[in-house]
């Protein structure tokens, strides 16, 4: 950043100018190298936001306290309200020359200037519930929220066509009432305008003066492929409207994803916790695993443990933006048979019967680490 000039040098006043003074430097000077008075003239274009830089700061007791005491770095603004400070990025935009022109020749706007600055409208959360096959596959969803849009009538500004707002008789104009609290002088911005300085006497009708509807529309979104719980999709632009020629805010959108009846994930892995009997377990059997396209074929081998999990590649979730997709991770639950006939239970007797105990490698080993602690 630019070194900057110091304020009363921009201004050509001495430290000891009185407010009045200052505001007359300034409207002097400001109308000399206006904008409007020098087209595609960056110097004057430059000298100009210097200029009301300076007036900005020093016009404002405050402002110009804190500038005497700390500078151009000093602490900035605190009471917070606002809490630009010196930042006068805002201006240079086509919204900011109404304002200036005001403050110029309509004279005396002072500390409704930044109130009055451009302003990003408001972002708008909405909340979307989605399936987990829409997350996983991707979706285009419509809903409709609530959203204040300007009003077309008035064009914000509130007034009934044809006529002005007036000078708010409160703070003068100015937006701000200044209170005596101890020895500061706190200004807070003026509650009969709202810190806009302007009153609407005329309302216009469509708005009843607010400047702005609220208004019912819907929104398109693409949900990508992968979302997952709680990730947000911002439709930039979509939110509230900006203030003063501010850009407008985004409409934020958390995704809820529901729970699925057979599947849970993690991340992009899908994950599937899946029943086969004990005989499939015992035995090895080619099983039909669900997937979220269908079902896969799987051969689950002889001997298959309870809590084996087995892998099956590409058929998770993709990650958001990528077509590359993560696995399905199926846990087997061996079920063992309830509520079985006594033919059923014979056979399984005699099939004890013919065991040896080599069967069942878990229980052997087990049997073996109990004998060893009583030998
Ligand atoms: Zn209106
Ligand atoms: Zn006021």
């Amino acid at each position: 950043m630019a070194t900057k000039r110091d304020y009363y040098e921009v201004l050509g006043v001495p430290k000891t100018a009185s407010t009045e003074d200052i505001k007359k430097a300034y409207r002097k000077l400001a109308k000399e190298c206006h904008p409007d008075l020098h087209p595609n003239d960056k110097d004057a274009e430059a000298r100009f936001k210097e200029l009301n830089e300076a007036n900005e700061v020093l016009s404002d007791p405050d402002k110009r306290a804190r500038y005497d005491q700390y500078g151009m770095d000093g602490p900035q603004n605190p009471f917070g309200a606002g809490g630009a400070g010196f930042d006068f990025s805002g201006f240079g935009g086509m919204g900011g020359m109404g304002d200036i022109l005001d403050q110029l020749f309509g004279g005396g706007m002072g500390g409704a200037q930044r109130r009055n600055a451009p302003r990003a409208g408001e972002d708008i959360q909405y909340e979307l519930k989605i399936s987990f096959e829409e997350a996983a596959k991707g979706c285009e969803k419509s809903f409709d929220f609530m959203r204040d849009e300007i009003c077309e009538v008035c064009h914000g500004s509130g007034a009934k066509p044809g006529t002005q707002p007036k000078t708010c008789p409160t703070c003068k104009g100015t937006g701000q009432v200044r209170m005596q609290g101890g020895f500061m002088t706190i200004a807070r911005p003026c509650t009969t305008c709202g810190g806009t300085g302007k009153i609407v006497t005329d309302k216009c009708e469509s708005c009843g003066g607010a400047g702005v509807k609220r208004l019912r529309r819907t929104a398109r979104v693409p949900i990508p492929a992968g979302i997952d719980n709680g990730n947000p999709v911002v439709l930039r632009g979509k939110g509230g409207p900006g203030i003063n020629g501010g850009p407008a805010g985004d409409l934020i959108i958390f995704i809820t994803v529901r729970p699925h009846k057979l599947f849970k994930r993690n991340g992009t892995t899908l994950l599937l916790d899946m029943p086969i009997s004990f005989t499939q377990a015992a035995l090895g059997a080619d099983i039909d695993v669900p997937t979220l396209n269908g079902t896969v074929k799987y051969h689950i081998p002889e001997g298959t443990q309870s809590g084996t999990e087995f892998r099956i590649r590409g058929q998770g979730l993709p990650r958001v933006g990528s077509s590359l997709k993560g696995d399905l991770l199926v846990t087997v639950k061996v079920e063992v048979p309830k509520r079985m006939s006594d033919k059923q239970k014979d056979l399984l007797r005699q099939f004890d019967a013919i065991s040896t105990g080599r069967e069942y490698e878990g229980s052997k080993s087990f049997l073996d680490k109990v004998k060893s602690l009583f030998n």
